[in-house]
């Protein structure tokens, strides 16, 4: 975990987005605002459509902004209009889940991960050479340089992808559910391979997933996100063993359990996410929260910060060991 006093590389505050559709007004980003130090990885968690692919195409600039501050490494970039976007950056790299459709089909992977050095300048035999290395670091041979996508397994793809990402050195990078679409044994080379890379670079991450096992793999640090917030955020270990939020409860418990003894009896999670659209008054968990009280429909929770690692968005947060509220359930 990094001490409290490492001053941030990415500092986000604020951060909202609304997408204006023909039935109504998305908040995809409702006020997010978090945290990573270097050499940090933190696991941005939630079910689909709560705003994280938003969230990551914000910090790249491929999406603009409506409010907010994103600051990384000391350069800020502050919302003032709708269409304020990140300049290009140089210093975060980024990996998406897909790597079929994120690698050019008609590009040889000497192009594929050369094309970022191209545009600074880096050409022939230095970039050959460059690439051998960057190979070299995901754990495939020189050969490869002469491959097209299409010759290479779905975990080749990937570390390709990796070291496209890597090519300019960025401090950060970000990782949108990067193993979701490999075998599971494939998955874990790859989650391998980021750990021994973060570890010899101190690269910082901000991996997007819905796999609470890769984030107590991965992680330091969890945000957890509900509808455009960020509902609990804290170290992983506390966070996981001991939530706060009904909502970051209810996914751990919709995590299957080998041990029959261990299983819980109740449903995980009533109902389905609302819309984004039509979101509901006060709490946007309520609806689906067996907590739920008068207040939590009423008013929106502002978040409740507990030490200066830990914050969460709720009336009635679950104490320690818990499997119910503090709240009368009614
Ligand atoms: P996630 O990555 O967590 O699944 P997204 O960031 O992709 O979530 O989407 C957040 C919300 O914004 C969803 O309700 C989604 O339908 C909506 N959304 C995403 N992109 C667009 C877009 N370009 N135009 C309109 N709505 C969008
Ligand atoms: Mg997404």
């Amino acid at each position: 975990m990094s001490p409290a006093s490492t001053p941030s590389l990415l500092s986000v505050a604020g951060l909202r987005k609304v997408y204006t559709t023909r039935h109504g007004d998305i908040k995809a980003l409702d006020g997010v605002s978090f945290d990573i130090a270097p050499g940090e990885t933190l696991a941005l968690v939630g079910e689909s459509g709560c705003g994280k692919s938003t969230l990551a195409s914000a910090l790249l600039g491929l999406a603009s902004f409506d409010t907010g501050t994103i600051t990384i490494d000391g350069n800020a970039t502050t919302a003032h209009s709708r269409w304020t976007k990140m300049p290009p950056r140089r210093d975060v790299g980024v990996v998406f889940q897909n790597p079929q459709s994120s690698l050019d089909p008609k590009m040889k992977v000497r192009s594929i991960i050369g094309e970022p050095l191209q545009t600074i300048g880096v050409r022939g035999d230095a970039l050959t050479e460059r690439v051998t290395e960057l190979l070299n670091q995901v754990g495939l041979g020189p050969e490869f340089v002469r491959r097209y996508p299409h010759q290479l397994s779905g975990g080749q793809q990937q570390r390709v992808a990796i070291a496209r990402a890597l090519a300019r050195e960025p401090r950060m990078l970000i990782l949108d559910e990067p193993t979701a679409a490999l075998d599971v044994s494939v998955q874990a080379q790859i989650l391998k391979l980021l750990k021994a890379l973060q570890a010899k670079s101190n690269v910082s991450y901000l991996f997007i997933t819905h796999d609470l096992g890769v984030v107590d793999y991965l992680a330091h640090r969890v945000a957890v996100m509900y509808l455009g917030r960020i509902v609990e955020t804290g170290p992983v270990s506390d966070v996981f063993t001991d939530p706060r939020h009904p909502y970051t409860r209810a996914l751990l418990d919709a995590v299957p359990v080998i041990d029959p003894s261990r299983r819980r009896q109740q449903a995980p999670l009533d109902g389905e996410v609302p819309s984004p659209i039509n979101r509901p008054s006060g709490c946007s968990f309520s609806p689906r929260c067996r907590w739920a009280t008068s207040v939590c429909r009423a008013s929106e929770p502002q978040i409740f910060e507990e030490g200066q690692q830990r914050g969460y968005l709720c009336f009635h947060p679950m104490s320690r060991g818990e499997s119910g509220s503090s709240a009368e359930s009614s």
